[in-house]
Parts: structure tokens; sequence; C-alpha cells
């Protein structure tokens, strides 16, 4: 038996045209080191993992289901135990009851800011679900109506930080400095975790009790370190993302500075009971099994991205990271130039998904977004986004966010359909 030719026969009978398929062999050689290296890094974090869960004793009865109340909850607090081994925090909160990144944000910004002080964002506008936590928009029970101000301050025209700004903005009143890891949706670079370290120390130079809290969602395992390892005070991601390791089917995390974690606890249940509340209901096993595989899955979703990179570069798209550029978030972005690509490419991705493959996704309004946006995700965990799905604004210059992909296999096999669909809708031609 040919092996290769069996493959390629099985693609074949998935709908990928021998060109496509050329084209992902190609991307794929090309890619042999870039491959490896992500492999490295997975079996890096894996160890990193794997150790915080033997340093704890992790146990098969920490899977047990609690209910009410769960006043010792073991395995509830085994695991904030792990995530803070794993993360060099001091503590944790990993619960069910924080339904998403964004509530893990608001949870831990109202948990440790109070009425007078200010929030500062250096790296410019943070992600869209923020506004309504600030008050950017008016949004009833923001921080604004708390007696919270905030200050912002852009990035460079070369996406670098504005030290000079940053020191002039920060003042008396700020408290607490949000820093975002990802790009979220925005065109700019992710930040790396030794550019978030640097950041740190600037604004700890400018005054020196300023806490640091970094959003670091879709983050996580993409580098070797995370950001509490270069100052950050306390770390924040969901569970739907890269670290439920598409296991955990709810959740967010919040990870840090002791005391920072039991004020985020105490905003979450309520002051005075903080982290000593809260049923698993029965999600401890995924939580535990999703973390353990989170590496893996990240690597995978990672490849998948520079696959896509490369192969949508060499078709002449825009790309954003580019193939060979160093990655610190598993987002990749395309911009398609016009809304024919975006809304191919969105078709091919969902026509592939394990779930839902024969939908068609079509642009739909969306609240708090001034156009049209087109959403592709066939998914187990309603919204993950750890899970291969891709969107996009119909607007100029009609980028589609893509990441995720459970294995790396079916990220391949996701964007190989997507391409062939630019080829088909004439979008591309050979
Ligand atoms: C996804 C994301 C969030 C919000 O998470 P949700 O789970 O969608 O609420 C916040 N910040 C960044 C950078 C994100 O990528």
């Amino acid at each position: 038996m040919d092996i290769n030719r069996v493959l390629e026969d099985n693609y074949r009978n998935f709908g990928i045209s021998s060109d496509v398929y050329e084209l992902g062999r190609e991307a794929e050689k090309a890619l042999s080191e870039r491959f490896e290296e992500i492999d490295k890094l997975a079996e890096i974090n894996q160890l990193k993992v794997l150790s915080a869960f033997r340093e704890n004793r992790v146990s098969e009865t920490d899977f047990v289901k609690t209910t009410g109340y769960g006043y010792d909850a073991s395995g509830r607090d085994k695991l904030e135990s792990v995530y803070a081994s794993v993360f060099r925090g001091e503590d944790a909160l990993v619960r069910a009851q924080l339904i998403s990144g964004t509530h893990a944000i608001s949870t831990a910004l109202f948990g440790n800011l109070r009425p007078g002080d200010e929030l500062l964002c250096p790296c410019g506008k943070p992600y869209d679900t923020l506004d309504s936590i600030i008050g950017l928009n008016g949004a009833a029970g923001s921080l604004a109506e708390y007696g919270v101000t905030y200050r912002q301050v852009d990035l460079k025209d070369d996406f670098g930080f504005d030290y000079e700004a940053i020191r002039d903005a920060i003042n008396e009143k700020t408290a607490l400095v949000e820093i975002q890891r990802s790009r979220g949706y925005a065109q700019r670079p992710a930040f790396s975790v030794d550019e978030i370290g640097e950041l740190v120390r600037f604004v700890k130079s400018v005054k020196p009790e300023l806490r640091v809290m970094v959003d670091n969602c879709y983050g996580e395992f993409v580098e070797d370190k995370e950001p509490l390892e270069v100052g950050a005070d306390i770390m924040v991601g969901s569970l739907i993302k890269n670290p439920g390791g598409g296991l955990a089917p709810i959740g967010g995390y919040i990870v840090g500075n002791s005391d920072m974690v039991e004020k985020s606890a105490y905003r979450l249940t309520a002051p005075g009971l903080g982290k000593e509340i809260g049923a698993n209901l029965g999600v401890n096993k995924d939580m535990f099994q999703g973390l353990f595989m989170s590496s893996q899955v990240v690597a995978g979703a990672e490849k998948g991205a520079v696959f896509a990179a490369f192969i949508l570069e060499k078709l002449g798209f825009d790309v954003s990271p580019r193939p060979f550029e160093g990655r610190h978030d598993i987002i990749q972005a395309v911009n398609f130039g016009a809304p024919d690509g975006l809304r191919a490419f969105c078709e091919g991705i969902q026509s592939a998904a394990p779930v839902d493959s024969f939908v068609r996704p079509v642009p739909s309004d969306m609240p708090g977004y001034d156009s049209q946006v087109i959403m592709a995700a066939g998914n187990f965990i309603s919204g993950a986004s750890i899970e291969l799905s891709c969107d996009g604004p119909m607007r100029p210059p009609y980028t589609a966010f893509f990441q995720g992909g459970l294995t790396w296999y079916h990220a391949k096999t996701g964007i190989l359909t997507a391409v062939q669909k630019l080829f088909d809708a004439g979008v591309v031609c050979r």
C-alpha cells in the first residue's frame, strides 16, 4: 500500500482537488522546521502541566461531582492549585461559575478596583466586550457608574508601546493596568511575553504600587512562559479557549497574586465567602483533562495557523502573522480585500466542521458592530473558539480572523477545504 496515494485519494473523496492538495504538501514541506519548533514547545508545556498534576497529587477522587454550596470541594481547590502551579501564580480561581473570558475579566476588574481608582489600558482600546465593563458606551452597571475612571494610551503607528504617553497617563488615581496579550480582533500583532514583561517593568518603574492584569485569552501555551513570570500580578482567561483543551464545557480562570485572586472571588461569590463556596457541578474531570490536553491542542491550532498563513500568502493575500514570524497567540488574520474571498473561506471552514457541516454561514447584523459579520463554527461546545472557527466583519479590508482546531488534521482539512472554496468561487485561479 502506498500510504501517500491513499491519503491523497481520501482527500480527493473529501472534495480536495489535486492542485489544492499539492499546495498543502508544499506548505507542509516548507514548514517542517516550524512544525518541529511548535511540537517542542508543546512538549515543554506538557511537561509543565504534568509536573503540576504530580506536585498537587491529582487523584480520581478530585473528579467527584459536588452540588450546592460545595463546601470542602477538594477537587475544586485542587484544580485551582494546579492552575496556580502551571501559570506560576500564588493562587487561582477556576470556576464553571465564571461564564466566559469577559466575565472573568469583569470579575477581576470589579474585584480589584474601588471608587476613585483609574484603570489604564496602555495598548489601545481593549477587546470589544470590555466597552460595557469600562463604561465606554454608557452601559448600566459599568465601572464608570461605580466611579472608576478610565484612561487609554494608543499604540504607536508601528504597534510599539508609546512609553512617553504611558508615563504621562499614569497619575495618582491610576490603580490597575490592563494589558491584552492577543490581538483579539484588532489589526495589530499579539504581544510576546517578553514585550509584556518590558511594559510591566516600565509602568512599575513609574509607579511601583501599580497592579498589572493581563488578558491572556488565546495566549496560553503558545510560548514557554506566561505573563506572571515576567512580573504581571494577575492573569485572566477563558476555558473555552486554549486552557480548556476543547473539553472544558464552560469556565474562566483568574490566577496570580493571592490577595487579588481573593478579591476577585469576593466579587464572584460574596464578600466573606469568596473561594470557599461553589459546587463543581460535575465538570471538574473535563477541566482537569482539558488542561492536560491543552498543550497539544494549542500546537495543532498553531500548525493550522501557520499552514494557512503560508498557503494564503502564496495565493497573494495579506496575512498576519506571516508564516515564519514569531507567534504569541493562536489567531490568524487574513485580509481578503473583497467580500467574496471572506465569504468563500468561511463557507469552506464551516463545511469541514464535524458539527453543522451542512450549514452555510451568511453575513448578519451583530450587536456592537457597525457592519455585518460572517461567522463559521461547527462546535461540540457552543462558541468554543479553541475549535476551528472563523469570522470577520463584512467591511474592508475583509479580514478573516480564524483560530483553533482540536486536532492538527482537522485544522489542515478545514483550511484545504476553505482554499478549495476560494478556487471554486473563482476568487483565486491556478
Ligand atoms: C475571547 C476574548 C475575550 C473574551 O472572552 P469571551 O469568552 O468571548 O467572553 C477577551 N479578550 C480577548 C483578547 C479575547 O480573545
